[in-house]
């Protein structure tokens, strides 16, 4: 994913890149509990355009990634499509103040500066796979549903409610009335 920085102009230059599951395995954050598997491989646009040394680029990912539901268990993919924009000024003979930065701008020609929109580059060619995980990182779900609705399993045999209701009881609370009128009811009669 290589945005060659000779080529840019003042006109937006407009690039796709398409990156499957092998990308993404061998690009995996390390967190242990992100999908491993794509059900969809991700499309990567991007408009690209320099103004002035100034490199402005905008994105757009769209993919899905296979997660399990966190209410029904159910394996489904995860539709993700996630906008970006980044402006880049040339780091010169500047040099980032954290390490990771350092690394970055030699590893992928650019690095990002504390907020995510901006950063620096250096030399003539840019890697943009650190960018793109990031993004799509900073997309996924913390709490995964199959669809906002989903119903879930019952808590008592188990059942995917999804496919309707499964029969159980469902233990309600008791309201204070009929609380009253048991007490009424269990009043001793004939006390009198
Ligand atoms: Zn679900
Ligand atoms: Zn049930």
């Amino acid at each position: 994913m290589k945005i060659l920085v000779d080529r840019l102009s003042a006109t937006p230059t407009a690039l796709r890149f398409e990156a499957g599951s092998g990308w993404w395995q061998q690009h995996l954050p390390p967190r242990g509990d992100l999908p491993r598997e794509l059900s969809q491989p991700f499309g990567i646009a991007i408009s690209a355009h320099l103004m002035g040394e100034d490199l402005y680029l905008e994105g757009e990912i769209e993919g899905a990634l296979e997660f399990e539901c966190s209410r029904c268990l159910a394996r489904y993919g995860h539709r993700l499509r996630e906008a970006f924009r980044l402006v880049l000024e040339p780091a010169g003979s500047r040099i980032p103040a954290d390490p990771e930065a350092v690394a970055a701008l030699d590893r992928d020609g650019l690095c990002l500066g504390d907020e995510f929109e901006t950063g620096w580059y250096r030399g003539g060619e840019i890697r943009l796979d650190s960018v793109c995980l990031e993004v799509i990182s900073l997309a996924l779900p913390v709490k995964p549903l199959c669809r906002e609705d989903c119903a879930g399993l019952c808590a008592q045999c188990g059942a995917d409610l999804n496919g309707g209701a499964c029969g159980c009881k469902e233990a309600r609370p008791q309201s204070p009335f009929d609380v009253l009128a048991a007490l009424r009811g269990g009043e001793p009669k004939g006390a009198h």
